[in-house]
């Protein structure tokens, strides 16, 4: 999973458990359970909630591990999205890389009579190793059908970063009235 996916689902289970995970725990945690997939992450944290009572201790690593193996029963075909972490500069070993792009549908959208660009972010298989397989699924129709490399990614006209922190100037001719 995306380390995005790991803390929110971290954060929805400390919630319930009235604790607090810090950022430090939660590159341990990242260490530790990274490597479960987000799609069985998601069922795992609504299946430890539907049987923790408020107030409980978070859950151990290991439990989450159990989890996954239980998941991994419930889900054979799943069990191809295991695949062991590689170093990789280009998505920092994500697998993934964030991409923020305009939704070309919504442009022109008004706040308080300004225009306002609308950007949306997914995440792309990283071309350059296979820890994409930890992330999408590998076979089938879900599988991605490309990979990307930065460059490509802003070749494509999208940006790395948030655009809402690094934003570019409307430009007049953007504003369709
Ligand atoms: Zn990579």
């Amino acid at each position: 999973m995306h380390l995005g996916n790991l803390s929110e689902g971290l954060k929805k289970l400390a919630n319930w458990c009235h604790k607090t995970v810090g950022p430090e725990q939660l590159e341990i945690w990242y260490e530790r359970i990274g490597h479960i997939p987000n799609e069985a992450w998601k069922d795992i944290i609504k299946k430890i909630i539907d049987r923790t009572k408020p107030n409980s201790p978070l859950p151990s690593p290991e439990e989450i591990r159990s989890a996954y193996s239980l998941w991994l029963q419930d889900h054979p075909l799943k069990k191809a999205i295991e695949f062991e972490r590689q170093d990789c500069d280009e998505c920092d070993g994500d697998g993934c890389i964030t991409a923020w792009y305009e939704d070309e549908d919504i442009k022109g959208f008004f706040l308080d009579d300004e225009p306002r660009q609308i950007w949306y972010k997914k995440y792309l298989p990283c071309a350059k190793c296979d820890n994409w397989k930890r992330q999408f699924p590998v076979h089938g129709a879900l599988a991605p059908k490309k990979r990307w490399t930065k460059d490509e990614i802003v070749e494509a006209g999208m940006y790395l970063q948030s655009p809402y922190v690094y934003r570019a100037p409307i430009k007049e001719e953007d504003i369709p009235f």
